[in-house]
């Protein structure tokens, strides 16, 4: 392997190690809930869910949506990380 190539895999070693470098703008995935699977979105600062709770409450919010902002926590934004939240696990 060349040198060149060497060092790019050390650098991605760091940045592997540091993921508050990468910001998600967007973002679709599949969730598997405990009853089913749900899509979880999200665009700019706005999560949605399409889990009948999201739907149902309009509260922008719900379990798989947190769940998502505590997976990727380091890789939101504060909005992001509060989003349809009443209180964020940043500071809680
Ligand atoms: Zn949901």
């Amino acid at each position: 392997m060349n040198s060149a190539m060497v060092s790019k895999i050390e650098k991605a070693r760091r940045y592997a190690e540091e993921p508050e470098r990468i910001r998600f703008e967007r973002f679709e995935v599949r969730f598997r809930g405990e009853n089913d699977d749900h899509v979880v979105t999200l665009e700019g600062d706005s999560f949605t869910c399409n889990c009948h709770f999201f739907e149902a409450q309009g509260m922008g919010t719900c379990s798989h949506v947190m769940a998502m902002q505590r997976i990727l926590s380091r890789m939101l934004s504060l909005e992001q990380q509060t989003a349809g939240m009443p209180f964020s696990f940043a500071t809680a």
